[in-house]
């Protein structure tokens, strides 16, 4: 059984879909998905040995090597060209995924989907996605053991590239149609600024520009979570 956050990001990998995982750990999310779907096939990708070897060891354990190619190597630059449609990459920082997406742009060309599931700093994953020809075809959250992870679906054909200020914190899924646990994250967030900023004004030349930003996104947080739209 996976956990229920790599259940969610499982759930958007449509049937047949040839696909990376890439930061793929213990290879759970592509046995997963090929246990499951016999139609499809998946490369593990891992940057370290360890991660590398559990991979494999997951795997061979339930007889799927002719399914999924585990392989080591540095983000993107284990695939082929062509040769996967979609890559997911999940458990990390925004600025981890986004990096690890920006040194396979040369592998980006074929790649339909990108499904990425940050830990941190989702802003900085719609962004990128924005920025490189990616638009957002759909948003989720689910929580696990307390934490409220996002998941992003970048797409190359339809879904939304226009996106507000606001639309690139909060998502524009999830602002439109603002789920239980939306509600949750934002409270949650909005207590984290409000000691930012008073920690942040205690320093001796206080950044006054990080302020009015946090200030500022204490005030769309406010708006969104008492706007019943
Ligand atoms: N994707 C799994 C999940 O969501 O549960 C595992 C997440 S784990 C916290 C992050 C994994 O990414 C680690 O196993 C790490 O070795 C791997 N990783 C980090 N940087 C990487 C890179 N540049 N290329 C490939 N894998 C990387």
């Amino acid at each position: 059984r996976l956990s229920r956050r790599l259940d969610k990001v499982a759930s958007f990998i449509a049937k047949g879909t040839v696909f990376a995982d890439i930061g793929s750990d213990h290879a759970y999310l592509p046995c997963y998905v090929c246990l499951h779907d016999n139609s499809t096939y998946a490369v593990a990708g891992e940057v370290h040995d360890g991660p590398y070897q559990s991979a494999r060891e997951t795997v061979n354990r339930y007889g799927l090597s002719d399914r999924v190619d585990v392989r080591l190597g540095d983000g993107l630059q284990v695939l082929r060209h062509g040769e996967v449609t979609a890559i997911v990459i999940a458990g990390m920082g925004g600025s981890l995924i986004t990096s690890i997406l920006e040194g396979g742009l040369d592998r980006l060309d074929a790649i339909e989907q990108i499904i990425a599931q940050p830990n941190i700093d989702e802003r900085s994953v719609r962004y990128w996605l924005i920025n490189h020809g990616y638009s957002i075809l759909n948003e989720a959250m689910v929580e696990e053991k307390g934490h409220i992870y996002e998941i992003i679906i970048g797409t190359k054909k339809g879904g939304v590239n226009d996106l507000t200020e606001r639309q690139m914190l909060f998502g524009p899924y999830l602002l439109s149609k603002k789920p239980e646990l939306f509600y949750r994250k934002w409270k949650h967030e909005y207590t984290k600024r409000e000691r930012i900023i008073e920690q942040m004004k205690k320093a001796t030349v206080p950044e006054e520009a990080k302020i009015t930003a946090f200030s500022d996104e204490l005030t769309w947080i406010e708006e969104v979570l008492n706007d019943d739209n």
